[in-house]
């Protein structure tokens, strides 16, 4: 199997490439080169088939001319060691539960199968390779998590000091062993400007085995079409088509459902929805791409004004746009619209976090104007997770699940950092 990259479909690798490089050469993302399509008789079969049993077909189409049906299934297990639950909210409306897993957000799908795959891949090889990690919050947490303990790996995450909520923070400042936090003394930009630089630096990438464990990783990406064939497989036989509606903020997890669907899940629409940071429905809707700085938000995981994914959207759909206008739309809602959402949804017996609320929203609008759609937005966090604006939206008092609350027992370690690379790259080349 090969990939090749979104600015240079002539530059082609093998997995183990693509996955410990992260990003092409020429910054292009990495695409699968050609795309498995399951049969019909296969994907008819799902509904009675576990959540496992579903990932050893699709992650074995993916991914079987690269690896071993034992790897495959080692792989697979150690993804989904939680449930993915469809929770129906209203008539023909249903919550995918992604945020069953340690970090109580959907990241730990892609982070759990991202930090398996790499340490498989790096068994042979006496190197070590770090991992850097620049995070606003869930992205360092599910990472972290995903990678702790894993042998031959070493992860450092760069965090902006004070940005972070605390219950974020000690979700990976406080797990030691082989994950570093590095406290850095600016903002969400500076750090992620800092990890950029060391990809970059040359000095550093002859020393060291730098690499990236955001959705620009295919290892990350990709497995993310899993829980769109699992909760496809669990919606009710009817007539009705099918729209998903996903949260969006760098659009790793909408890609990975338009992967699900190039596959042959017959997902009839994808509903694109974000907060104000809202550059890829204002293309969707006739515009450019143009990239901004991003705007804060109570959905904060998804304040991104440069989404890096962008790319794959177009290479799924062949680089034709007007393709994917017509399959995908997009949708952004403020602030007040996402809090009387929660709100409603709560009249009806749901609790959503602010960026459920988002997707809700978007399939909701979507569903208003084709009435011949059942739909399916994913919870991608615990509500839990955002606690101070869900308590404050829905005024109640939240109990924290047992194995969040626990972190908040841990003791934070870290080191300080400047916001300066070259106190960055003395402190790598001092390891
Ligand atoms: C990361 C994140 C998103 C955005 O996902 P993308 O794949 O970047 O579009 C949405 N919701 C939550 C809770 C997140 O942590």
């Amino acid at each position: 199997m090969k990939f090749y990259s979104t600015n240079n479909p002539g530059h082609q690798v093998d997995l183990a490439e693509a996955v410990i490089k992260g990003l092409a050469p020429d910054q292009g993302l990495y695409m699968p080169e050609e795309i498995p399509v399951l049969s019909k008789e296969l994907l008819d079969k799902f509904p009675e088939m576990t959540f496992q049993e579903i990932g050893y077909e699709v992650i074995g189409a993916l991914f079987s001319t690269a690896l071993s049906q034992e790897q495959i299934k080692e792989l697979v297990d150690h993804t989904l060691t939680f449930d993915a639950p469809l929770v129906k909210v209203e008539e023909d409306v249903y919550s995918l539960e992604l945020f069953h897993g340690p970090t109580l957000a959907f990241k730990d799908f892609g982070a759990r199968f991202c930090s398996k795959l790499m340490s498989m891949l790096m068994e042979k090889s006496d190197r070590k390779v770090r991992v850097l990690v620049a995070t606003s919050g869930d992205t360092g947490s599910a990472v972290a998590n995903g990678f702790l303990g894993v042998d031959g790996v070493e992860v450092i995450i760069l965090f902006p000091k004070g940005k972070v909520s605390e219950l974020q923070e000690k979700q990976f400042t406080t797990l030691g062993q082989n994950i570093t936090s590095l406290e850095v003394d600016g903002v969400f930009d500076d750090c992620q400007r800092m990890v950029k630089e060391a990809f970059l630096d040359v000095e550093l990438n002859k020393k060291l085995l730098l690499t990236s464990a955001n959705s620009i990783n295919v290892a990350r990406w990709m497995p993310q079409c899993l829980y769109y064939f699992y909760a496809f497989s669990r919606l009710p036989k009817n007539d009705k088509k099918a729209a998903f509606a996903v949260p969006s903020g760098n659009f790793g997890n909408i890609a990975a459902g338009i992967l699900a669907q190039k596959m042959g899940l017959p997902i009839a629409h994808f509903v694109a929805a974000t907060n104000v940071n809202k550059i890829v429905p204002d293309y969707l809707q006739g515009g450019l791409f143009a990239a901004k700085p991003s705007i804060a938000t109570i959905s904060n995981s998804m304040d991104v004004g440069n989404p890096s994914n962008f790319p794959r959207l177009l290479a799924l759909y062949d680089n034709d746009d007007q393709e994917l206008k017509s399959q995908v739309s997009g949708c952004f809602y403020s602030d007040e619209e996402t809090v009387k959402a929660m709100q409603s949804v709560k009249d009806k017996g749901y609790t959503m976090d602010p960026h459920g609320a988002v997707g809700y929203l978007g399939l909701k609008d979507f569903m208003a104007k084709n009435p011949d759609y059942q739909g399916v937005f994913l919870e991608t966090a615990h509500p839990g997770k955002f606690r101070e604006t869900v308590e404050k939206a829905l005024d109640l008092t939240l109990t924290l699940p047992e194995r969040l609350a626990a972190f908040m027992d841990g003791k934070k370690k870290v080191e300080a950092l400047g916001n300066d690379f070259e106190e960055f790259k003395a402190y790598l080349k001092s390891l």
